[in-house]
Order: C-alpha cells, then structure tokens, then sequence
C-alpha cells in the first residue's frame, strides 16, 4: 500500500521545487517525455537523481548496456537537484572510532579515499562532459565555535592526517578572520581537502544529457506505481506505461517508495535539509564581514549549518529543516534558519532573503550507505543513505553499479574496491512507523543545546 513517512506536500512530483537552482538551470536542457505503453530494456533504474544517473551513464558509456531511468519528477527534481552544491567529503554519520572498532583501520581508511576519488570523480564529470558549471573553492572550511570546539578539531584533524589519508590543516582563530571570514560564533577552524562548490542542479542535468548522448533513455514525469517480477523479467508500472527489464537499480534515496518493494521497508531514514538564499550581496556588504572565500563552510553546531558565497554573491545558507514537511511547518522552519543566519552574520541582518526550500537527505540505521544487491533477487541494485552528502558519494555510487552490473551482472561476484562499511543493505528501524517521530526528539534536544550554548557564549 502506498504510504509515506512525511506529509504529501513533500511528493508533489509535478511541482518543481522553488530553489535558486530552478531558476538558474542555464542553456542546457535535458530532453525528456513521460513513459507511455509498453517498453523494455536491459536495466531499469528508479529514480532520475545523481545515483541513478551516474549509474545510467557508465552503464551506457562504459558498457553499452541498454538501460532507461524513470524519474518521478524532471531530471534532478529530488535531493539532486536541490542541495547546497558541497562536493566534500563525507556520506557516513558514525565517528570514524566507532567504524574502526566495527570494520577495520583498512576498511575505514579504504572508505575515506573512495570519498577523495568521488570527488574527482565528480571534477572529472564536470570536465570531460563540458557542464557549464563553475567549481568553486578547493576545501572544505570546518568553523570551531569555541577554543575547546578548536582543540577537539585539531586532535580529529591530526587523526584524519595520519591514519585515514586525508589532507586536513587546522586555520587559527586569527587566521579564519583575517583570511576568509569574520563572524560571530568563530574560533579557527580546520580545512579539509579536497572539496568544492557546484550549482547541483546544473550538475544533475549535466550527467543526464551525458547519459542520452551515450545512448540510455530517460523518462520524467514517470513515478513507478507497482513493481511485479514474473518468469525472471522486472516490470514497473508507471500511470501511462510499463517497463519491462532483466534488472533493476532502485536509487530513489530520502523519496524512497518503499512500499514497491517488502526488501526496502524501514531501512532509510529520510530527514529534511532546508536552504536559503539571499540576493546579491554588495561589495560593502561582503567587507563588513571581511567574506574573502570561496570555499564552501560548515560549522560545528550540534544542528550542523552549511554555507557558501555563490559565484553571483548571493549567500546560501542551510540545516536541519522541518519535521513533517508540511507549508506551515517548513515556513516556521526557514524562519528559524534566518534567525540563525543573521545571528552568526548580523551585518546582513536586512538582506533579503530571495530563495526558501528544502528536500530529503538520507539516513541509514547504521549510519554508512548502503549499496548492493539483493540476496533474495541479485537483478536488484540499490544506492541509498549519504547522510546529508551525496554529490560525490551518489555519483560514485552509481558508477560502482554499473561496474558491478557490467561486469559481474551474471555471477555473484561483489567489487573489490566496495568497501565493507557501505556494502549490501542497512538493518531495519525499529518501530519503523515512529522513525520520524525519535528523531524529532532528537533535533528539538540538540537545538535546545545550540541554544544553551549560543546564550553562554
Ligand atoms: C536541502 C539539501 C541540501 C543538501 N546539501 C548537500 C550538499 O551540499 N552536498 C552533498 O554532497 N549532498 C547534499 N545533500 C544530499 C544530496 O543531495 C543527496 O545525497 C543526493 O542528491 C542523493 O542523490 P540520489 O540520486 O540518490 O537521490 P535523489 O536526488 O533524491 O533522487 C531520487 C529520485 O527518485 C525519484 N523517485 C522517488 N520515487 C520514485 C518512483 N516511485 N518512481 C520514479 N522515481 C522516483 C525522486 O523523484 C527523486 O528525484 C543535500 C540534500 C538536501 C535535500
């Protein structure tokens, strides 16, 4: 039965979101048309977002394997082509202590590098497909609220260094102000590279057309309804068509449907991110707060903030949104975000705020992807769960797909560069039809502490 953890205003699949990102899209347009009658091909992915674009893509280009992507909305219109456009590293929420008791320093390490190569994965797109995209910025900036916020950032960078691989320096408090920004609520911070800035939706469009060029089908406009398989052949429904495939990839993230399949029930915790966007910040504006960066930010509340001065200069802001996604409560929501904004950056306290929306990122249960096969039905694939990154790891995800599917659809065979803390699927929630309501608990507790903190500093 057709059923959603979230209110409806979430799945309005027809209704593009009202994002700076909609109304920015540039001159390259993603021909596609809604599923009709009856079709069918070697691999069909639900969902026309990066992971299932990424992987149509490869699976085309690299394999020339015939696959068609249906897409519930336009291209993007999912968490893809909403996001802050923070290609960094990241797609797990366990500390990386806890991954290391769990899987192994190797696996931990291996999972980190897989990260760094996502992103020049990402790059590489970008590039070789020609996107009209500008990359903005060359690290991540991790803002510490407070001299001990600043230690304990110092000690994880220094672990970061030596035992994962990655290239983390700490900046000093003097620095953060003199170099890149003066704010409230900063004390140093620690750069972690490599990352940068992209316009998402652009980006989703990007490895869409890529994939057409290449030879995959691209359906919009095509929510799949029902899933049946009979005599070894998948066939999704859609309102105006049916899909007949060998395979499936199911890469439908924080939208997941999961009643179209028993396997997928409770095993993503889809929450909201919400963004927003000011007009264009003067030159005066931009020096009250000595902003010299371009480097995406994030700092080190409980409730995380991510922000970024976007090549225009309008400055985009986002974190944790709404609890149920309905107009009132997201509205409350975004109004909660400015307050937030303007406390850190009070010289912008009277920009306009242009753009307000939000999406679904991804939770799993253990709190590190999931990606696999079915061991009941090895033709399903799956992506999911990024814990609020994915413009790497999503892409990445997709490509280790279609690797897998290309050259190992047939036998059992997983690949070996999967580490072992994303593989195969997540366990279920408990009480899964409470999942949103524990974790609102959660967000209202750790607010509460952003505040506590945030009234002593
Ligand atoms: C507000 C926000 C900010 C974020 N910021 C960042 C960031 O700065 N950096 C970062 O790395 N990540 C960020 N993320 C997360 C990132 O966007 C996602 O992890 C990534 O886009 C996931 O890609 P996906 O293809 O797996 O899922 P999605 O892009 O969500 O795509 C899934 C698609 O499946 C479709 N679908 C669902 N059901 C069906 C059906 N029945 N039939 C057909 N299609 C269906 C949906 O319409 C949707 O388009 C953010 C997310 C949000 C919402």
């Amino acid at each position: 039965m057709k059923s959603s953890l979230y209110n409806q205003d979430m799945y309005k699949y027809d209704v593009p979101e009202d994002s700076l990102w909609e109304s920015t899209q540039g001159d390259a347009v993603v021909n596609t048309k809604k599923m009709e009658d009856s079709n069918s091909c070697d691999v069909a992915i639900i969902g026309g977002g990066y992971t299932g674009l990424s992987a149509a893509y490869h699976l085309a280009k690299d394999y020339d394997i015939d696959v068609v992507v249906l897409e519930a909305g336009h291209i993007g219109w999912g968490a893809s082509g909403r996001n802050g456009g923070f290609c960094s590293v990241g797609g797990v929420a366990e500390s990386s202590e806890n991954l290391i008791k769990k899987y192994s320093l190797e696996d931990v390490r291996s999972y980190y590098q897989s990260q760094v190569e996502a992103i020049e994965l990402v790059r590489s797109n970008i590039i070789d497909e020609q996107m009209d995209i500008k990359i903005q910025g060359s690290a991540e900036i991790q803002v510490a609220r407070s001299k001990r916020n600043l230690e304990e950032m110092t000690e994880h960078a220094d672990f970061q260094r030596k035992y994962l691989g990655l290239n983390a320096t700490v900046i000093s408090k003097e620095n953060l102000k003199e170099s890149y920004f003066d704010a409230n609520e900063q004390w140093g911070g620690v750069a972690l590279k490599p990352t940068f800035g992209l316009h998402p939706l652009r980006y989703a469009n990007g490895i869409a057309i890529a994939a057409i060029k290449n030879g995959a089908k691209l359906f919009s406009d095509s929510e799949v309804i029902d899933w049946e398989k009979n005599n070894g052949s998948h066939y999704l429904r859609t309102k105006s068509g049916t899909l007949k495939a060998k395979y499936v990839i199911f890469a439908t993230n924080g939208f997941m449907p999961e009643y179209l399949l028993e396997n997928f029930k409770a095993r993503a915790l889809p929450i909201i991110s919400s963004i927003i966007t000011t007009r264009v910040l003067t030159t005066e504006e931009l020096a009250a707060h000595k902003w010299q960066t371009d480097n995406p930010v994030i700092n080190s509340r409980k409730l995380v903030n991510y922000y970024r001065l976007l090549p225009d200069n309008r400055f985009l802001f986002g974190g944790r949104g709404s609890s149920s996604g309905d107009q009132a409560g997201a509205e409350k929501n975004y109004n909660y975000l400015i307050k937030v904004m303007r406390s850190i950056w009070p010289h912008w306290s009277n920009v306009e705020i242009e753009h307000k929306w939000h999406g679904f990122v991804c939770f799993t249960r253990r709190l590190t992807p999931s990606i696999g096969r079915l061991d009941d039905d090895p033709s399903v694939f799956f992506g999911f769960g990024y814990h609020g990154n994915g413009v790497n790891t999503s892409t990445w995800t997709g490509l280790q797909l279609a690797k897998w599917l290309g050259k190992y659809g047939n036998n059992n065979q997983i690949p070996r560069n999967l580490p072992n803390l994303v593989q195969g699927l997540s366990p279920k929630f408990p009480l899964s039809a409470l999942r949103r309501y524990y974790l609102q608990g959660m967000i209202q507790f750790y607010r509460f502490k952003d505040a506590v903190r945030e009234n002593r500093s």
